[in-house]
């Protein structure tokens, strides 16, 4: 098997992102729930993507990439670090964006608006319609450019979450339980192949807020990223498991998810986001709730950011 240590990787993010024992949710639901602070990976507002992007950009920098494009819906966190990220290397990014959201310069567009980024809309649904839009402006500006898949998520942006589940284990404490949201797939294609791998005894939960098919991509790109790594495993869907916490859709807040989000605004004075990371906690409260974590037990949440959702997404009132 090739370490991960001798990808080319850039530096990106501040590294290792601390873990945080969450007392008073833990004592609420009898159980020991820290999170994992990847909302402070130290670019733009933090974000699991920073991981994926050190070593996209790397793969970019390699091929001497002089634009980078990726895509996503109008307010994608992945979008607006891609361009944080870009500019830092001294290259330039162009965002070509799914017109579907909120695209008004609010959230991660009023970031993108503050870094001076080139951001386009395309009225379709089809990635491969905006994919092939890159390579169109690409050839016309007839430099050297890089494709970053929606979400960062192909086997080479995965090992960014391998490299997290090593970063865990690494970390010394023990957990039954590796709860993270899925919208791309490539953070929990990654960490549950590298948990396979660093993190023996460690049940990962892909909490999906799409409605894609989840099974099929997680398991493609566990094993593209097996491949890369050379690791002969043997990947199979027994190797983690999915809840469905998707609502209303993609990018529109879910009663459950709001509640979460106020639960942990209430009671922890921390932040998750109507999109991603509030939807994922709420799945972790029914994990907490219907048996599958058992009193005591060891839970790890990846906080994976999403700030910019919080000021674009409009979460429901109660009453
Ligand atoms: C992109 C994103 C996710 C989901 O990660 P994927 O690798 O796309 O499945 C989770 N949380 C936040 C805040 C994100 O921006």
């Amino acid at each position: 098997m090739k370490e991960l240590q001798t990808f080319p990787r850039v530096a990106l993010g501040l590294f290792p992102t601390p873990t945080q024992k969450l007392e008073n949710v833990s004592r609420r639901f009898h159980a020991n729930v820290y999170l994992k602070r990847d909302d402070l990976t130290g670019l733009g507002l933090g974000g699991n993507k920073v991981r994926k992007l050190e070593f996209l950009l790397a793969d970019a920098k390699a091929r001497r990439a002089e634009v980078v494009f990726t895509t996503g819906g109008a307010q994608s966190n992945h979008a607006m670090l891609t361009a944080a990220a870009a500019n830092r290397l001294g290259m330039k990014p162009i965002l070509i964006l799914k017109q579907r959201g909120v695209t008004a310069r609010r959230g991660n567009q009023l970031l993108e608006h503050l870094m001076g980024t080139d951001v386009r809309f395309m009225d379709t649904d089809s990635y491969d319609d905006i994919y092939a839009e890159m390579d169109r402006v690409g050839k016309a500006l007839g430099v050297p450019y890089y494709k970053i898949p929606c979400g960062g998520s192909n086997a080479l942006g995965s090992l960014g979450y391998v490299a997290c589940a090593e970063e865990i284990a690494g970390q010394g404490m023990r957990f039954d339980h590796l709860v993270c949201a899925e919208g791309s797939g490539g953070t929990m294609a990654g960490l549950a192949l590298g948990a396979k791998l660093f993190l023996p005894g460690t049940r990962v939960h892909g909490m999906m807020v799409d409605s894609d098919p989840f099974e099929e991509i997680t398991l493609r790109l566990m094993r593209e990223a097996a491949a890369l790594m050379e690791a002969e495993l043997d990947i199979s869907a027994a190797d983690f498991s999915l809840r469905d916490l998707c609502g209303p859709g993609y990018a529109i807040a879910s009663p459950e998810g709001s509640e979460a989000v106020r639960l942990l605004a209430e009671t922890e004075g921390l932040f998750l986001d109507p999109v991603y990371t509030g939807k994922a906690f709420a799945g972790l409260i029914q994990m907490l709730t219907d048996g599958t974590v058992q009193p005591g037990e060891n839970v790890l949440f990846l906080h994976s950011g999403g700030a910019g959702g919080l000021f674009a997404v409009e979460m429901e009132e109660e009453e």
